[in-house]
């Protein structure tokens, strides 16, 4: 970045270099609640990238989601080395506006979204690209943990981190991120089912219809699942039971099915997904899986809390005689999101509007990023599913 490195705190953040330009972004002071706040500092430059890769990128669009929700709780996220803020924002879309001299795939315009993690750990999973994979206990995601996120107006990034994305899905195209967390846990449901010779999976149950259910319930629906959401409030007049139906899945509350129950009504699951942010779910959807059947965790949960009353010999003799897997995901790679491109550009063919539906909240400019805490803080009373800041115009 072109913030000067001797910038240690908030406090001398503010002693910018003036050759520079100036701009806007959104920071925690991470483990430290409620902390978020508007900071100014250099924009980046092209030359911050090395080997003629970098390409500077106006932000469009950033989407904020539970994990901004979290490190803002202070209960995640980590500053870069230097710091003792964090600038936010991991759900990205924006535009080239400079690109390095080999950089030969994207040119001034194209629109682009940039992966999250980079490979800088030490793990054999770094060293060969799949950082999503680190089995290193400090890792590097841009607006979480050691690096700047893209909750500001520009930023430089090499080109191997960055997505080309069609013009076509540029309205729905902040969706992306998110979209390739599921992606990723897809991609590994069905690499572990090669164990099974054939596996031919119908039917599959989607835990939370926040906005990465729902964007599952999307991908499941697009791979011909049956597929059945569940979410904690009640069906009538809500906007993501809706959607659900609207593309032929069901929607049943949890306070009046319970996963476990639903089995009784549509079967056992040959997939399951968990995206509910609650950990307890996960003992009842364990016992909901079909013979061979899959379970796929990817709520990254920061709390502390614990439960008892876990049929623990059910749910093992469950896993042992029926060969059930379970399996946690996290992140995603470069395939994850160009997987993602195709499933976007397929549900608009499919299901037209659907995904623009999902943008219920746009706050304009990074000054207001208050309004964006105050939905995410209060999704149920907003019906909010996804609220992003609209940096610029597209
Ligand atoms: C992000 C992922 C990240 C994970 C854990 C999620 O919200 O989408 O990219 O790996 O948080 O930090």
């Amino acid at each position: 970045m072109a913030i000067n490195g001797s910038f240690a705190t908030s406090a001398d953040f503010f002693r910018i270099n003036y050759q520079s330009k100036i701009m806007k972004a959104i920071a925690v002071i991470p483990k430290k609640k409620n902390s978020v706040h508007l900071v100014e500092m250099n924009e980046p430059e092209l030359g911050e990238i090395k080997d003629g890769r970098g390409v500077l990128v106006e932000v469009l669009r950033v989407g904020a989601c539970g994990t901004d929700r979290e490190i803002n709780n202070g209960e995640y996220g980590v500053a870069p080395k230097g710091f003792d803020f964090l600038v936010l924002g991991h759900e990205n879309f924006g535009r080239v506006v400079e690109t390095g001299e080999n950089v030969k795939e994207l040119q001034t315009g194209d629109f682009v979204v940039a992966t999250v993690r980079r490979p800088r750990g030490h793990s054999i999973y770094d060293k060969i690209g799949e950082q999503d994979f680190t089995t290193d206990d400090k890792y590097f995601e841009r607006g979480i943990s050691r690096i700047h996120g893209y909750m500001a107006e520009f930023y430089a990034e090499s080109a191997d981190f960055l997505i080309k994305i069609p013009p076509a899905i540029k309205e729905i195209a902040v969706l992306l991120e998110p979209l390739s967390i599921i992606e990723k846990g897809l991609k590994q449901a069905s690499d572990i089912q090669e164990r099974l010779k054939i596996w031919h999976p119908k039917t599959a149950a989607v835990l939370g219809t926040g906005n990465v259910g729902l964007l599952t319930v999307m991908a499941l629906r697009l791979r011909g699942y049956e597929v059945h959401g569940f979410g904690k409030q009640a069906r009538k007049d809500y906007l993501n039971a809706e959607l659900c139906e609207a593309i032929g899945a069901t929607y049943d509350s949890t306070d009046e099915l319970s996963i476990a129950d639903s089995t009784k009504k549509y079967g056992e699951y040959d997939l399951i997904f968990e995206a509910t942010g609650y950990s307890p779910i996960i003992f009842d959807a364990m016992q909901s899986l079909n013979e061979n059947g899959i379970l796929v965790l990817a709520s990254v949960t920061g709390g502390t809390r614990k439960t008892d009353q876990v049929p623990s010999d059910k749910i093992n003799q469950m896993f042992v005689l029926g060969n059930r897997a379970m399996v946690g995901t996290v992140n995603a790679s470069r395939e994850h999101f160009e997987m993602g491109v195709k499933d976007l550009a397929l549900c608009e063919a499919m299901y037209a509007d659907w995904l623009s539906r999902m943008l219920t909240h746009k706050v304009e400019g990074l000054e207001n990023y208050d309004r964006i805490f105050d939905i995410l803080n209060n999704s149920a009373k907003y019906n909010a599913i996804k609220a992003y800041f609209e940096v610029n115009k597209i």
